[in-house]
């Protein structure tokens, strides 16, 4: 519990540190140990060469006479000559020291910084290290072979903290630098992921203003951007885009809802007290009944057609697709609307023959009848609806016009919303609930289909629908 209410930016934070140290710590250990032993391999190598080249520098002499004598060279007496060291002798290179010794361990040149006892001389025939006053030494010895060189012997030691002085101020340097270093990626660490966090704090900042304050009009506000939390930012608009049209959409439905119900609820009512108070004569009841029949039919008529909205919208009505010969049904449905029809309107058909297509029957009936119907209630006595109906090459086109009253500029772009009634007034007796069109609406999008309508006032109207052609797979 409580590691996940740290924020992801600490945990990425705490194991970069972690891991960078880790990294630190394992370079540190290698390069020491791998130093080391680098080192002791070199001073091994340099000792030995170094005692082997100088072994080659002395020679023996039996006099000086007569001998040409080289600045730099140095000459020891011994025995019954001389011995002659060359000025290429080298006596002290990088920690490494060589001397000259006599079989009584003696010493005729050079220096030894080391004072080794009786029974250790003589014995360092490998390089081998010993520990002399606190300080580490490899020392090697070798006997000098040659003419009159018998009992002389070379020893050269190394010492370990002047071989290592270079290698320690490097490593020094590396175990300062390193840790500096770590410190300065996890200091640019934290900077970028503080950086790149900052649209995930935007985010989440919008994202609970609107959870707890309900004001779903907030955005996350970020500049453009085309990286991952940019893209979480734009879906998260997108979502709350459509939330709040969902919200606000189900405030405009609950409202119209209301609106509309109140209306014949008021006339149910106000019917039901002026009969009650007045004594009335029979057929003065009949005609309130018949005005709250009325009145109850269109409340029955709204609530069926809200109800198969809404199980249309939760998928509770599935589409029930079949191949349906579409001029056969639109003329059916054309001969039953002309036998309802009361008004003095013909019903006329243009409609090609052997139309088929993938079409929910009882949906795509609706359609037209409430076309139909409309052409009907919005026509003109002696006038027409004329239903028509052809193929393209990629669509179906299905069109019902008529001379009706049309419908003003204004109102044309408003007619497919729910509950959107242009002017009441102009079907007074027939008026219905604003429903038909959303539902052709709907019916035709939820087949991949659209909508169009086109009118013009006192001339009529044509409205269009066309579905795409899609064959039974
Ligand atoms: P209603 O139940 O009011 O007919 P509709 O959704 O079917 O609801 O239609 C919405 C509005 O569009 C209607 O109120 C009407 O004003 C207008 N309308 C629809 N069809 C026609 C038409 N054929 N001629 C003129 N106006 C129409």
């Amino acid at each position: 519990m409580k590691r996940n209410s740290m924020s992801i930016r600490k945990k990425i934070m705490i194991w970069f540190s972690l891991s960078l140290l880790l990294i630190v710590g394992i370079t540190l250990a290698l390069t020491f140990s791998i130093s080391q032993s680098v080192f002791t391999t070199d001073i091994k190598t340099q000792l030995t060469a170094q005692v082997d080249s100088n072994a080659q520098e002395i020679e023996f002499l039996n006099s000086l006479a007569g001998q040409e004598t080289e600045l730099g060279d140095q000459y020891l007496s011994f025995g019954d000559g001389f011995l002659e060291i060359d000025d290429d002798f080298c006596d002290y290179r990088n920690g490494v020291y060589t001397c000259l010794i006599d079989k009584e361990n003696s010493l005729l040149y050079g220096e030894c910084p080391v004072r080794l006892n009786q029974s250790q001389i003589f014995t360092f025939t490998q390089v081998s290290p010993i520990k002399y006053k606190g300080d580490r030494y490899y020392i090697y010895e070798r006997p000098l072979q040659g003419k009159n060189l018998d009992g002389l012997w070379l020893r050269g030691v190394a010492s370990q903290r002047e071989g290592t002085h270079l290698l320690s101020s490097i490593i020094k340097l590396v175990m300062y630098l390193l840790p500096a270093l770590a410190v300065l990626s996890v200091l640019i660490g934290y900077l970028i992921t503080r950086r790149s966090f900052a649209p995930l704090q935007k985010i989440m900042a919008t994202a609970q203003s609107i959870s707890g304050g309900n004001d779903l009009s907030r955005r996350i506000d970020l500049p453009p951007g085309k990286d991952e939390l940019h893209k979480l930012a734009s879906s998260y608009n997108d979502m709350f885009d459509r939330l709040e049209g969902a919200f606000q959409r189900e405030k405009q439905f609950t409202s119209d809802v209301s609106h509309e119900l109140r209306t014949p609820v008021s006339v149910i009512l106000s019917q039901c007290e002026y009969s009650l108070e007045l004594d009335e004569r029979p057929e003065e009841y009949r005609e309130a009944l018949e005005v709250i029949q009325s009145q109850g039919l269109k409340m029955k008529d709204m609530i069926t057609q809200l109800l198969f909205f809404s199980r249309l919208e939760q998928g509770r009505e599935p589409l029930q697709l079949e191949t349906t010969d579409l001029s056969r049904l639109a003329a059916d449905i054309c001969r039953e609307q002309q036998t309802l029809c009361h008004r003095p309107i013909t019903i006329r058909q243009n409609i090609s023959a052997g139309i088929s297509a993938l079409v929910d029957r009882r949906l795509f009936s609706r359609v037209l009848e409430n076309l139909i119907s409309n052409g009907i209630k919005y026509g003109r006595d002696g006038g027409y609806v004329e239903i028509s109906l052809r193929q393209e090459p990629h669509q179906i086109l299905l069109t019902v016009s008529d001379d009706g009253i049309g419908i003003s500029p204004e109102d044309l772009p408003h007619i497919w919303s729910r509950f959107y009634q242009a002017d009441s007034a102009r079907s007074p007796e027939q008026s219905g609930v604003g429903l038909g069109l959303a539902m052709v609406k709907e019916i035709a999008e939820l087949h991949g289909g659209s909508v169009r309508a086109e009118s013009r006032m006192g001339q009529g109207s044509v409205f269009t629908v066309a579905l795409p052609i899609v064959v039974n797979p």
